[in-house]
């Protein structure tokens, strides 16, 4: 089945050349300008993923974004011209899944949209596994993006989520700073790799007594996840 893409871009261009693109990848495409129209599109059916350009001329984007998470789980990749981190994170508080910068290439564009596509297809049906490290005591559900210690809930910030899956992806490879800095960075870089190291001593001091034994520091190169994945 194919999956209705709808663009909200107020350049034509752009519109236009994301259009292109995604009917080249097999989608079908709606596309619009208006902020207002895109509201009214997402409350009908048959939008899979909106594209959205945040600067519209009418309604504002973070109002469309609301808009798509009230009337249910349309995901929804932000299109960008400014770079500011603040951006990014207040786009994935309103619950963005994903962030393209302009200037994009439309090939990542189309890629990012497929990336979303499948993931949201898998939580729909239940797909993405919850990963169980050091015999049950962490738990880590990627489809609900949360955290359980010892049976607790851990509130992590977007940063702390992205260290932590990423260690968790292969527990006992150690990451350098540079690679953490550069695979956390869809929701936040600072630019230092310095700043990884404040982001692990906030994580670890939420995950309490255990913090140091599962976030092991490796001396001279990064971090790794000190537990295995259960079978
Ligand atoms: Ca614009």
């Amino acid at each position: 089945m194919t999956a209705t893409v709808l663009v909200v871009e107020d350049e034509r261009e752009i519109r236009e050349l994301l259009r292109r693109y995604l009917e080249r990848a097999g989608y079908g495409v709606l596309t619009t300008g208006s902020g207002a129209e895109a509201v009214r599109l997402l409350g009908e059916r048959g939008v899979d993923l909106a594209l959205l350009d945040l600067g519209l001329p009418d309604v504002d984007g973070d109002e469309v974004l609301r808009e798509a998470r009230e009337r249910g789980r349309v995901p929804v990749v932000v299109l960008t011209a400014r770079t500011a981190v603040e951006d990014r994170i207040h786009g994935l508080r309103l619950g963005a899944d994903d962030y393209v910068t302009k200037p994009f290439s439309p090939t990542e564009v189309v890629l990012r949209v497929g990336a979303v596509l499948q993931r949201a297809r898998g939580t729909a049906t239940g797909a993405a596994p919850v990963l169980s490290y050091g015999s049950g005591r962490l738990r880590i559900d990627e489809a609900r993006h949360e955290v359980v210690l010892d049976g607790a809930p851990v509130e992590v910030t977007p940063t702390e989520w992205g260290l932590l899956t990423t260690l968790a992806s292969v527990p006992g490879r150690v990451y350098s700073r540079y690679e953490l800095v550069n695979r956390v960075r869809g929701y936040e870089f600072a630019g230092y790799e310095r700043t990884i190291d404040s982001h692990v001593k906030n994580l670890r001091h939420k995950l309490g007594g255990v913090g140091p034994e599962l976030v092991e520091t490796v001396m001279g190169v990064g971090y790794r996840l000190g537990w295995s994945r259960d079978p």
